[in-house]
């Protein structure tokens, strides 16, 4: 029986159930915190008690296991990930390791690696292996997912350098690979074709955000690839709508894609990105939140003529196809 690494140890894929392939449990820069918060508007304890509640509700929803591709760049910080799965039962929490750029490689691995002043082997490579095989830092807890990203602004440099590391990593682990990218900016493609040149199995790659697109050619040629669309951004209505979203998604049920779509909300306990305070993120996404798939989206995929075998492939048949590992 294959198994996946979660934050409370190896869980049997069959066992995964309904799974949210894209959330965040939190966004938060140690460095932001440090300099800014310490004392101030942080609050390790409170934080920590809050996200607590919001994944209990979740569990109370119907769904079985997160996965988290919060990674360097983001504020990955496993010892809180394991306080809060502690405190949650019946919540399989699946962590990534990667690195997220939208532009350059991160400054300590600018000056090691193939062609740099120090040269010597990608040291990029050598971190997202040991977070695979090793664990990450000392908390014993092992990644089971790669994650990078493809903005607007395309295959820079240092997106590119990334984006090999991983695919590296990916043929010598068989860990799949999660990749942000930009819909507006279809980088979908530019993220499908690098991999698939690095010798990525594409059936093992989420095409992060994909579900910000409507444009149903572009999501066909994606999903032909072999790939899975991440249709994951529920509640960011700013950005696509959700009846827009609902959509899609059923045209693409109709078109026989439902095994080529997870779901999620790309949604967080906490996250810094709109500063500190809270309150400000409801007030501006007031859908964004680990519930919203539950109590509206699947009734509203069901009103558009989906089924509960669809939906069922969605949420629980594709995400252990994905993590179920092959060689
Ligand atoms: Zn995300």
């Amino acid at each position: 029986m294959p198994t996946v690494e979660t934050v409370g140890g190896p869980v049997d894929v069959a066992a995964l159930g309904a799974t949210l392939m894209h959330e965040h449990v939190f966004v938060l820069s140690t460095e932001y915190v440090q300099n800014y918060g310490a004392g101030g508007w942080w609050d390790e304890e409170e934080r920590v008690a809050d996200a607590v509640v919001q994944l209990r509700e979740l569990v109370a929803c119907g769904i079985d296991t997160i996965v988290d591709p919060t990674v360097w760049g983001l504020g990955r910080y496993i010892p809180r990930i394991q306080r809060i799965s502690a405190q949650v039962a019946g919540l399989n929490i699946i962590v990534a390791t990667g690195v997220y750029t939208y532009h350059e490689a991160p400054f300590q691995v600018r000056h090691r690696g193939p062609g740099t002043i120090l040269g010597g082997p990608e040291p990029l490579v050598a971190d997202f292996t040991r977070d695979i095989v090793e664990g990450i830092g000392d908390t014993g807890v092992r990644a089971a997912l790669l994650k990078c990203c493809v903005e607007e602004y395309g295959l820079t440099p240092g997106v590119l350098r990334v984006l090999r590391a991983v695919a590296a990593t990916h043929r010598e682990t068989g860990t799949p690979i999660t990749v942000h990218t930009s819909s507006p900016a279809q980088t979908g493609r530019d993220a499908v074709e690098l991999l698939g040149k690095e010798g990525v199995d594409l059936a093992k790659v989420v095409v992060g955000h994909a579900g910000d697109s409507n444009d149903l050619d572009y999501l066909m040629e994606l999903a032909d690839t072999g790939a899975i669309l991440g249709m994951d951004r529920f509640g960011l209505d700013v950005l696509n709508p959700t009846a827009d979203r609902v959509r899609t998604i059923a045209a693409l049920c109709d078109r026989g894609y439902a095994d080529r779509m997870v779901l999620s909300h790309d949604a967080s306990c906490y996250m810094d990105w709109f500063g500190p305070d809270p309150e400000i993120r409801p007030a501006v996404a007031p859908n964004w939140h680990y519930r919203h798939i539950s109590d509206d989206v699947l009734p509203a995929l069901r009103a558009q003529g989906v089924t509960d075998a669809q939906l069922d492939q969605m949420l629980a048949g594709n995400p252990r196809r994905y993590f179920a590992k092959v060689g």
